[in-house]
């Protein structure tokens, strides 16, 4: 099986007593049947110095077997030792450590007395025994490596470091416990020493001895408080196999068990008692954790022996602890210590798995023999010889096969190759290559057939990078005045606003005057309704636009007319004739108003009249009299106050003729300012249409700009058939030029003219198709200044 599962065996060993220990009462019960044996210790009620123990008397423990004070070492080994030899030249790890107080020995089972030959320990014997099987089994190939390691104070020390004579302990490089990832344990500065056979080995031991007891003093007391721990490694394969086997054995000769009870004399709060060496309360708290179910933290990394004991510890590893136990009457509390110790790591359960790997060197030996006989397998039932690669005779033919494959027709041709590999592996790459050929040549004869064109296509290419790059330049150019444009669309509202609250007027007049019909009617009246209206429609119409284009102005163009308008006038003159006008209407619809009143006055007198006339026609038929046919005093009063008003009404309505003049002359006035402001912006906009039919003619036919403003290019067509003298004609400019600047300067080309102000408060009307007409006007326009940048340079 390549996993045994195992607790830690546990034996006892009591060590015998000396000449002047008086020995406790204990007892060593064997147990064949169930090869287990019991220990069982009495402590006397009454102790000596006089304090009495109310503990139990008897202390029983069960051990895998109890060594008494008259056993050998050789019997030691063979029952406790060599069974773990066993395990461990077969591949598994093993430990064995002794554990007791000081003087218990522990020193004289694991390494052994240096007196007697006979006294040897259990790492002599063990390497003796090894060495001995590995002699013997010649089916496998062994490497024996040992160190030797020491821990005092949670410090490590490689016991087998050659630089130890000649250094003292502290100086040298200390041992630390390293982790890989997969939790494996490694010890860094501790040297692996190849043992090739037993003398070797037990040389080391010795060397390692010797290093420990002169780095000895009374100070350290080394071998009281130091872990000692002594490690075979071994690997091994069978010769052929890819298979190595590793396996460690250590041996381990722990620091003396013996506690510091708190109640000092006498000892027996036992439970009480601390360690007096700190990592062996780490070692008890492990056994204590992997003795306890169910528990998943186990501290192993509390402390250095711990971690290197930790396979051994509830890991992959058989192991075996030997219990010293010195049973002189005053070491009976350390005893039964000891035992309870035991007790708990007799409880440790141990997966020992097989630690086998693969070499990947012996592996690939391994398969290339293999290799080698299928080779020497096929050769014999073929009976060709067949060697790696194919012979030159054999790829021509099969050249030639593939070529006839290629060229034959028939769909039902088939390519015969032997069942060969080789040959199936070549046909295929064969075919891969000339299919890569003819792929090769079909580009070379595509690249030649168009190296003529090439020339026109790197041509075309190259004006529509130049063309692009208008584009965009276009484009930002584009950008900025839109920005610029909406600004100034607002300023041009209000100014329209305004333009337009003078013309409001008319339509109060309107409304003054409508109000008699008969008035309306009669020819003395200056104002009609209808000359009003023309009036009014004439203040927005372009009459000249409007003739050009059939009536279908687009309003894009109407809009660059108001902002024309807005910045050429003569605005000083226009807005004194606007005030007068306004100041004209207010006095006309007062005098309108105040006629009106006169007239219904005057009506309402007529009126009175008529009834007076019919009730005095009734009083004349019902009771004639003389004074009937007098003059009424009543009516020839109201004939007086007729009179008077028809006064006022005819001054008040000559004023109105007066004002109605005035109005009309200062219209006029307006009127003529606007005709001569369209007169000059046409003047404007078909010099720069006809400039850019002459300079750009490919702007008018371009698809982009045909579809972009349709009734431009319409008008513009129209346009450039007038003649003006003027080809360029700079408008009156209220802005400075710099503003404009700002726009043309990054066209490096357009430095020779800037645009007329005009331009810079051209607005966006929210109507798209006037939007377009605007911009393309304005791109037109900017095209035109970069060409004649451009032919100036
Ligand atoms: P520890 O290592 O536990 O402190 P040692 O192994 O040094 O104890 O033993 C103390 C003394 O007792 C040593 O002189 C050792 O030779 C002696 N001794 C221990 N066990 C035995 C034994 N089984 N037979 C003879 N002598 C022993
Ligand atoms: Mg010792």
């Amino acid at each position: 099986a390549a996993m045994v599962k195992e607790t830690i065996r546990v034996y006892a060993r009591v060590k015998p007593l000396g000449r002047r220990q008086q020995a406790g009462i204990y007892s060593v019960d064997d147990d064949d049947e169930k090869s287990l044996s019991s220990l069982e210790i009495i402590v006397p009620r009454d102790l000596a110095d006089g304090f009495v123990n109310n503990k139990r008397e008897s202390y029983k423990f069960r051990f895998q077997k109890i060594f008494d004070q008259g056993a050998k070492q050789d019997v030691v080994f063979d029952s406790i030792a060599k069974p773990v030899a066993e395990c461990v030249l077969s591949g598994y790890n093993g430990t064995i450590f002794a554990y007791g107080q000081t003087g218990s020995g522990k020193t004289f089972t694991i390494t052994g007395g240096a007196e007697r030959y006979s006294d040897r320990g259990i790492i002599p014997r063990t390497l003796s025994y090894i060495f001995d099987q590995l002699q013997k089994d010649s089916s496998k190939v062994y490497t024996t490596h040992v160190s030797y390691l020491e821990i005092y104070n949670e410090c490590g020390y490689d016991l087998l470091d050659p630089r130890h004579e000649a250094s003292r302990l502290e100086d040298l490089p200390k041992v630390t416990v390293m982790e890989d990832p997969e939790q494996n344990i490694h010890l860094k500065n501790l040297s692996l020493q190849q043992a090739t056979n037993e003398e070797e080995a037990l040389n080391l031991l010795f060397l390692g001895d010797t290093n420990r007891m002169i780095a000895e003093t009374p100070m350290n007391q080394a071998s009281t408080r130091s872990h000692c721990i002594f490690t075979i490694h071994i690997s091994s394969k069978e010769p052929g196999s890819a298979t190595i086997r590793h396996s460690k054995l250590h041996l381990v000769d722990l620091a003396g068990s013996e506690r510091v009870a708190k109640t000092g004399v006498g000892g027996h709060l036992l439970t009480e008692a601390k360690y007096i060496n700190l990592s062996l309360h780490y070692l008890e708290q492990v056994i204590i954790a992997l003795a306890e179910k169910n528990r998943s933290h186990i501290p192993y990394r509390n402390s250095m022996m711990t971690s290197v004991l930790r396979d051994s510890l509830g890991g992959n590893c058989m192991t075996t602890m030997i219990a010293t136990i010195s049973v002189d009457k005053r070491n009976i509390d350390e005893s039964i210590s000891t035992c309870r110790f035991a007790q708990r790591v007799a409880l440790i359960k141990n997966e020992a798995v097989l630690n086998e790997e693969i070499d990947p060197r012996l592996m690939i030996v391994q398969l290339k023999k293999e290799i080698q006989e299928l080779k020497d397998e096929l050769a014999l039932v073929t009976g060709k010889q067949r060697t790696s690669e194919l012979s030159q005779e054999e790829l021509l033919q099969l050249g030639e096969l593939i070529e006839t494959f290629l060229e034959d027709n028939d769909p039902d041709s088939t390519l015969d190759i032997e069942a060969d590999m080789r040959k199936i592996k070549y046909c295929f790459t064969h075919m891969k290559h000339l299919m890569n050929r003819s792929k090769i040549s079909d580009k070379k004869l595509l690249s030649q057939c168009n190296s003529e064109e090439n020339d026109t296509i790197k041509e075309a290419e190259e004006e529509l990078k130049t063309l692009k790059e208008l584009l965009q330049q276009r484009d930002n150019e584009i950008n900025i005045l839109v920005n610029m444009l909406k600004k100034e669309k607002k300023k041009a509202q209000d100014a329209l606003f305004q333009f337009n609250a003078a013309s409001a007027g008319s339509t109060l007049l309107e409304q003054s005057l409508s109000i008699n019909s008969e008035e309306r009617n009669s020819p003395s009246s200056c104002f009609s309704l209808k000359e009003a209206k023309d009036f009014k429609s004439s203040v927005h119409r372009l009459p000249f636009l409007s003739r050009q284009t059939g009536g279908k102005i687009s309003l894009g163009c109407q809009e660059a007319f108001e902002i024309y308008k807005r910045d050429h006038a003569d605005s000083i003159t226009i807005e004194d004739n606007k005030q007068l006008l306004k100041q004209r209407f207010a006095e006309a619809k007062c005098l309108g108003e105040k006629l009106n009143e006169v007239r219904n006055k005057i009506n309402h007198l007529k009126g009175v009249i008529t009834q007076r006339h019919i009730q005095r026609a009734a009083l004349a038929v019902s009771s004639p009299s003389e004074e009937l046919n007098a003059l009424d005093p009543v009516e020839e009063e109201l004939r007086k106050q007729i009179e008077a008003e028809k006064k006022s009404y005819k001054t008040m309505f000559n004023r109105l003729k007066v004002l109605k003049v005035e109005i009309e002359h200062l219209q006029l006035l307006m009127e003529k300012v606007k005709v001569k402001l369209q007169k000059d912006f046409e003047i404007w906009w078909s010099e720069e249409a006809a400039n850019l039919q002459q300079e750009e003619p490919e702007m008018v036919s371009s698809p982009n700009t045909a579809t972009a403003c349709p009734e431009f290019i319409k008008s513009s067509q129209h346009l450039s058939t007038n003649s003006f003298s003027e080809t360029t004609r700079v408008s009156p400019s209220e802005d400075p030029p710099g503003k404009i600047n700002s726009v043309t300067s990054r066209n490096s080309t357009s430095k020779t003219r800037t645009l007329p102000s005009s331009s810079t408060s051209l607005p966006l009307t929210g109507d798209s198709q006037a939007d377009a007409d605007i911009l393309a006007f304005f791109k037109a326009r900017q095209n035109i200044l970069q060409k004649k940048g451009k032919s100036c340079q």
